[in-house]
């Protein structure tokens, strides 16, 4: 039996007004204009599975995380969470937290690591009595590979790495069901990421976590993810099992960004390079987004849109694939 749903995205959409000021435009005679950060995305991921969310920036893929977390909220679309099973066998409602792309942009320098892992915790009232705080607090920092003994010092005085650690700490503080990771590694050195990588995955399967991975780098997708969908103007145009998708993508932009992937094993293979730059997403072009990049677009492809259409296990969004 396949794991219960843990999230469900409807339809959602977010868009930005970016209009100059309504008397500029009174004079001017300029249109209102919309910027359509993510416009009618769909999925659902299971509990305890990672959903790797790719594109380039620009692609609505940060935008999504945030409404996901409710840091920003949706113009239209549901995105519904699902209950979760707690510790007493009761249902609650289920926690989400994000890990920001810079751990030290994230953490507050003023702080000691303590009152950061115990900030959570204390405004939550997990806990009520502080030694008890303190105690969970000394575990928290352990999971994730620290000392209990680093609570008494200051961001400042961590690495990029042992500062992501610290992160995912305060986001375990919480007792989260659900982390949304938001390029995690990527301010990080190469070396470094593996090891956040790992602690992802072990914590992952210690604690039955459900990981959304926002991600432009497909080799941390690829090694993380159990589903993929890859992102477009705002829309997703393929989704699928991330092995699957690898091994065979179906739509032209997934074929492209996985060229861009180094083998070490066929270093000289012809590689079609991914030409142009993402369209705005103020003036989208009209019928598919990527006909102006894709290599096999074809009359039909300038005049509609293709939908998100399931095939074979997949959803692609692309008229030869149908
Ligand atoms: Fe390319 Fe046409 Fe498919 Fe769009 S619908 S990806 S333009 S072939």
């Amino acid at each position: 039996m396949s794991d219960p749903i843990a999230l469900t995205v409807q339809d959602a959409v977010c868009l930005f007004d970016v209009s100059p000021p309504f008397l500029d435009r009174v004079l001017s005679g300029a249109r209102r204009r919309v910027l359509r950060a993510v416009d009618g995305v769909s999925f659902t991921v299971r509990r305890g599975r990672t959903l790797g969310v790719v594109g380039e920036s620009g692609c609505g893929k940060s935008t999504l995380a945030r409404m996901i977390v409710g840091l920003q909220p949706p113009t239209a679309g549901t995105l519904r969470l699902e209950d979760m099973p707690r510790a007493d066998g009761s249902l609650g409602r289920p926690r989400v937290q994000m890990i920001f792309q810079d751990p030290y942009a994230s953490l507050n320098p003023r702080w000691r690591v303590g009152d950061i892992v115990a900030e959570p915790i204390r405004e939550l009232k997990l806990l009520q009595d502080e030694a008890a705080v303190q105690a969970r607090v000394a575990q928290l920092l352990e999971t994730v590979g620290l000392a209990a003994a680093d609570a008494a010092r200051f961001p400042h005085a961590f690495s990029g790495g042992q500062r992501q650690r610290i992160s995912i700490a305060r986001a375990l503080a919480t007792e989260a069901d659900v982390l949304v990771c938001d390029e995690p590694t990527s301010a990080l050195d190469v070396s470094v990421q593996a090891q956040i990588l790992n602690l992802m995955r072990r914590l992952q399967a210690e604690l039955g976590l459900t990981y959304i991975l926002i991600s432009h780098n497909l080799s941390v997708v690829r090694h993380m993810s159990d589903d993929i969908a890859i992102m477009y103007l705002g829309r997703f145009v393929e989704t699928g099992p991330a092995e699957e998708v690898f091994a065979a993508p179906r739509h032209p932009y997934t074929r492209l960004l996985l060229e861009t992937i180094p083998d070490v094993q066929r270093p000289n293979r012809d590689r079609q390079p991914l030409s142009g730059e993402v369209p705005s997403p103020i003036d989208p072009p009209p019928g598919c987004p990527f006909h102006p990049r894709c290599p096999q677009a074809e009359t039909a492809c300038r005049e509609a849109r293709p939908a998100l259409e399931a095939h074979g296990g997949r959803e692609v969004a692309c008229f030869l694939v149908r």
